[in-house]
């Protein structure tokens, strides 16, 4: 699965970058994790 240290949302619909200390990209996905989504809708223009 994902790589701890990748840098990229945990989200596993969502591949935005991320910083160093954070395993989501914003609240929304880091809100999303228990629920099996299969689109990102957090915002960020480069994912759909
Ligand atoms: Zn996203
Ligand atoms: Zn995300």
């Amino acid at each position: 699965m994902a790589d701890d240290n990748d840098n990229t949302c945990d989200h596993p619909a969502c591949s935005c970058p991320t910083t160093d200390d954070q395993d989501y990209c914003s609240a929304y996905c880091e809100n999303a994790e228990d629920t099996a989504e299969i689109a990102c809708d957090c915002g960020h223009p480069n994912c759909s």
